[in-house]
């Protein structure tokens, strides 16, 4: 019961539910178009009900959300040059092919490039 009751609340904050209807239209969206433009379309459809209904300041704030953690991952990407996007999917990318393969994977499936051992996840 202690548990609903906090969920309860947490679903009562409008950050909370403006995500969640960027995650509502995100996977209406997903259904016709690619994914990440899915979630684009999500988030900017989301932001202008938002905006019509409960003014922009909750909107700003997620949208402040968002830019953070693209932020982040861009940063990690930079900085230890490590895509964590691509590390969550256990995946890797091919430097001479630039498709993505196994995190473990020896030879590239695409063009049968060979990894070095320092050749890891991300990037
Ligand atoms: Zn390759």
């Amino acid at each position: 019961m202690e548990a609903l009751n906090s969920l309860l609340v947490l679903l009562n904050e409008p950050l909370v539910q403006f995500f969640l209807w960027t995650a509502v239209l995100y996977i209406i969206a997903s259904v016709f178009v690619d994914r990440r433009v899915a979630f684009w379309i999500g988030l900017v459809s989301a932001t202008a009900f938002w905006i019509k209904i409960h003014g922009a300041s909750v909107a700003l704030k997620g949208w402040g959300i968002v830019v953070a953690v693209l932020l982040i991952v861009l940063g990690i990407k930079k900085l230890f040059h490590l895509n964590v996007v691509l590390l969550l999917k256990g995946r890797k990318r091919c430097p001479l092919c630039w498709e993505t393969a196994h995190r473990k994977a020896l030879i590239c499936p695409y063009c049968g490039h060979r990894f070095s051992s320092q050749e890891g996840a991300g990037e």
